[in-house]
Formats: structure tokens, C-alpha cells, sequence
């Protein structure tokens, strides 16, 4: 094991990594801009690093000052937790160059599955279905991408093979707006992430996203930790996330995680990661893979009762991993509610000094925040302050554990979703269960009114 481990990220999961290592007796390196020196997991690290000013481009995105403060600290490896550097394959690169572990896939298995184009690509060699669309990236030939979308049918979606954090998508109803679509998509994608390069998709109308979680070591062993529904979602992004996904056959979701795991054997995957899919009408859809921890992994962590971020390390450090396919046992039904410093109805960002700050607890209930009372939330990060997750024997148990947890909880200085979170507890169509990915955007409208009455 590791003696040593600088964490290049910020926030809640610069925590929850921390706490990781804690437990296996690993000594923290935490690195911070100017903005976040009184934060909770700066305090509670062996040691600090001030890597750069505020803005994330100068601090958290800065590859060589990370590399440095690894070096000055001895640090053996880095994790990169989520968002960030965390699926760069540049930075993945330099910290093994560099001498120093990279807690995460090869450097190689994120450039291939960090491109969606060849992410499908490979996704489709390995068995997994995938969304019909173009056979790779759209060229320059206007008559060849009319044709393409003819042949998928509309609606068609026009996606960017980097784009990320649901930025880069335009979703295309008519042959009329077609070539329009693709051409400012395509500039989109040029300035945003630095690659020009869209691919069509059929724009599934009324799917599901669900995604399964895989561990792999560095011995050819891989398994599935069940799935999660992320399917409430505004402007693609997850707004609350569950496991399992309630309704779907035990079976079609045994097959779809035995094609991800033996995808991950066959292209050498090492550590964690999701496969990211629609569901419609029966059938999985292949959209991306993340390789890295996700947001969402606590649901997945308390049905399994396996820490992930714990096994990550331990992937990384060389062991094997210590449960097998039918170890893997799921146990109840876990809901996680992303907690935002945001206006709970017009999602404006609230960032500021909280003034009051009391977190709910009890049976099944986890709070994963690095937020305080007196704590001032920065405006140049996300906006996520928290993450509050109820644990049940029953999905009913695991809503009525988190009604109350949200009523619990108190934040005062800042405006948060809780609002928002409470109205979605007790929507019929949530509590039923099996709402598609454009749910929340439909009810947001209702939702105003709910909080006016
Ligand atoms: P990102 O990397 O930005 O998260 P994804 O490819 O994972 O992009 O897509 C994010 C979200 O966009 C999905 O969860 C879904 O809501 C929507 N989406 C993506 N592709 C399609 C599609 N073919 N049909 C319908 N919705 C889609």
C-alpha cells in the first residue's frame, strides 16, 4: 500500500478521498487554490499545497504545479477524484512519466474511451450495443450526412466526440436544420473542448439513462457493482440518482454487466469506472464511458456495502481484487440527492458565506458535504456543496428515509435545492418510479407553482 497520496481535486470528493485513505492508514497530501485555504479536507490532511489562484484553470487544471507539490511532498501517487484532470490522459500521462502512480485507468484506456467516437468504436468490437448512428465521425460531405441522417431517422442528435458535462449536444428535428446543426456544433466543440469532431446519433425520445459500475484490477479480473438510474437530469446534468433502477428485469441488467465486464477484460480496463447507457423499451444503448469515481458512486457503495474509492487505491497499489462476480450481493435501495448552492426553481448560482448549517443523520442516512457553518462557498467552482443519500430495505423506505433527512436539514446564507428536492420526494411520477431523461425538465414548469402555493 501506498504510504502517501496527494489528492488533485477539490470539495466533497477531496473529502470522501481522504477519508478513503485514512481508513487505509494512507497519509493525504491535499493541494488548494487561494479560494478553498480554510477548507475542511485542507484542515484535516498531513499536508497542504497551495497550487494557484482561484480560478481552476491556474490551480486545478495546473498540471505542472500539481506535479510539483507531489514531488515536494513525496507523495507515491495521485488521485484525481472527478471533473478536473480526472479524464485527462495528458495529466495521466505526466504523473506516470513524472514517477509517480496515477489512480486511474492507463493513460491509453482514457484517450480511447475519452473520445466518444472511438469510445463507441470499441464499445461495439467488445459486444455492447450501442445507439444507431453515423459509423464514427461525420465528414465534410454534406450529401453524405443528409444521407446518414435518412437512414437513422429523425430526430437525430449531433454530438461532440469531446464534448462532456452534457455540453456539445444539439438535438436536430428536420432535414432543415440539418447542416446548420452540425456546422455550429462542430465550432462549439472546436472552441469548448478543443476538437471539431461530431457524430450523429438517433435521438432516443423518451429513454432511460442507466449506467452499471465496474471494478477491474491489473490482473485480468473484472466485475459489475450493479446499476444506478440518472435519470433525473436538467440540461443533461444528474439531479438525483438511485440503485437499483427500479423496474427493469434482473436479468437484462446481469446480461448488459456481464458485456461490461468482459469488455473491461478485453481492453485491459484497470480501476473503476461506468458504462453510461439509455434504456428504451427494453433495449440498452451504449452513450459513453466514464473512467473515473462518479458523483453518484455512494447509492452503488451502500447497496453493495463495497467502498469504491477504497478499491481504487487498492487497484492501483497492484492487489487484487477481493470480492468475485457472485460476491457482489445488492441490498436494498439507496437515493442520492445532489445538494446545490443554487435558486431551488430558476438555478441561478448562490455561492456565499453559510451562516447556518445542520446536516440530517439517523439510520441509513450519509451526508457526503465538505461544507460548515461559517463556511463560504467559492463562485468559481460547481455549485454542488453536498450530497445527501438515504440507504432503505425498500425504495419506498429508502423516499420516506430521505423526506426526512431533507426536512432535517438546515442551510442558512445561501440559497440550495433542497426546495426543489422536497417537491421531487413527493412527486407521483418520482415515487412510481421509471420516469424517463426528460421527466424533470417537463415538470419543472408545476414544480414553480408547487413552491408558490
Ligand atoms: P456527457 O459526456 O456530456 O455527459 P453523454 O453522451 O453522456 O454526454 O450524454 C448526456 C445526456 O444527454 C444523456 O444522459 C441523455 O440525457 C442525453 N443524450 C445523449 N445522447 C442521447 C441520444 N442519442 N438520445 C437522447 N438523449 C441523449
Amino acid at each position: 500500500m501506498f504510504e502517501k497520496i496527494l489528492i488533485a481535486n477539490r470539495g466533497e470528493i477531496a473529502l470522501r478521498v481522504l477519508r478513503a485513505c485514512r481508513e487505509l492508514g494512507v497519509k493525504v497530501v491535499a493541494v488548494h487554490s487561494e479560494a478553498d485555504t480554510e477548507a475542511k479536507y485542507v484542515k484535516l490532511a498531513d499536508e497542504s499545497v497551495c497550487i494557484g489562484p482561484a480560478p481552476s484553470a491556474q490551480s486545478y487544471l495546473n498540471v505542472p504545479s500539481i506535479i510539483s507539490a507531489a514531488e515536494v511532498t513525496d507523495a507515491e501517487a495521485i488521485h484525481p477524484g472527478y471533473g478536473f484532470l480526472s479524464e485527462n490522459a495528458d495529466f495521466a500521462e505526466r504523473v506516470e512519466q513524472s514517477g509517480f502512480v496515477f489512480i486511474g485507468p492507463r493513460p491509453d484506456t482514457i484517450r480511447l474511451m475519452g473520445d466518444k467516437v472511438s469510445a463507441k468504436d470499441a464499445m461495439k468490437a467488445a459486444g455492447v450495443p450501442c445507439v444507431p448512428g453515423s459509423d464514427g465521425a461525420l465528414s465534410e460531405d454534406a450529401k453524405e450526412t443528409v444521407k446518414i441522417a435518412r437512414n437513422i431517422g429523425y430526430p437525430v442528435i449531433i454530438k461532440a466526440a469531446g464534448g462532456g458535462g452534457g455540453r456539445g449536444m444539439r438535438v436536430v428535428h428536420t432535414e432543415a436544420a440539418l447542416l446548420n446543426a452540425v456546422a455550429t456544433t462542430r465550432a462549439e466543440a472546436q472552441a469548448a473542448f478543443g476538437n471539431p469532431v461530431v457524430y450523429m446519433e438517433k435521438f432516443l425520445e423518451n429513454p432511460r439513462h442507466i449506467e452499471i459500475q465496474i471494478m477491474a484490477d491489473q490482473h485480468g479480473n473484472a466485475v459489475y457493482l450493479g446499476e444506478r438510474d440518472c435519470s433525473m437530469q436538467r440540461r443533461h446534468q444528474k439531479v438525483i440518482e438511485e440503485a437499483p433502477a427500479p423496474g427493469i428485469d434482473r436479468k437484462l441488467i446481469a446480461g448488459i454487466g456481464e458485456r461490461c465486464a468482459k469488455a473491461c477484460r478485453k481492453i485491459g480496463y484497470r480501476g473503476a469506472g461506468t458504462f453510461e447507457f439509455l434504456y428504451e423499451n427494453g433495449e440498452f444503448y451504449f452513450i459513453e464511458m466514464n473512467t473515473r469515481v462518479q458523483v453518484e458512486h455512494p447509492v452503488t457503495e451502500l447497496i453493495t456495502g463495497i467502498d469504491i474509492v477504497q478499491n481504487q487505491i487498492r487497484i492501483a497499489a497492484g492487489e487484487k481484487l477481493r470480492f468475485r462476480q457472485r460476491d457482489i450481493v445488492l441490498r436494498g435501495h439507496a437515493i442520492e440527492c445532489r445538494i446545490n448552492a443554487e435558486d431551488p426553481f430558476k438555478f441561478t448560482p448562490s455561492p456565499g458565506r453559510i451562516t447556518n448549517w445542520h446536516t440530517p443523520g439517523g439510520l441509513g442516512v450519509r451526508v457526503d458535504s465538505h461544507a460548515y457553518n461559517g463556511y463560504v462557498v467559492p463562485s468559481h467552482y460547481d455549485s454542488m456543496i453536498g450530497k445527501l443519500i438515504a440507504h432503505g430495505d425498500t425504495r419506498e423506505q429508502a423516499i420516506r428515509r430521505m423526506r426526512i433527512a431533507l426536512s432535517e436539514m438546515a442551510v442558512a446564507g445561501i440559497k440550495t435545492n433542497i426546495p426543489l428536492h422536497q417537491a421531487l420526494m413527493l412527486d407521483s411520477h418520482f415515487i412510481e418510479g421509471g420516469t424517463s431523461i426528460h421527466y424533470l425538465e417537463e415538470r419543472l414548469a408545476d414544480l414553480t407553482e408547487v413552491k408558490t402555493d
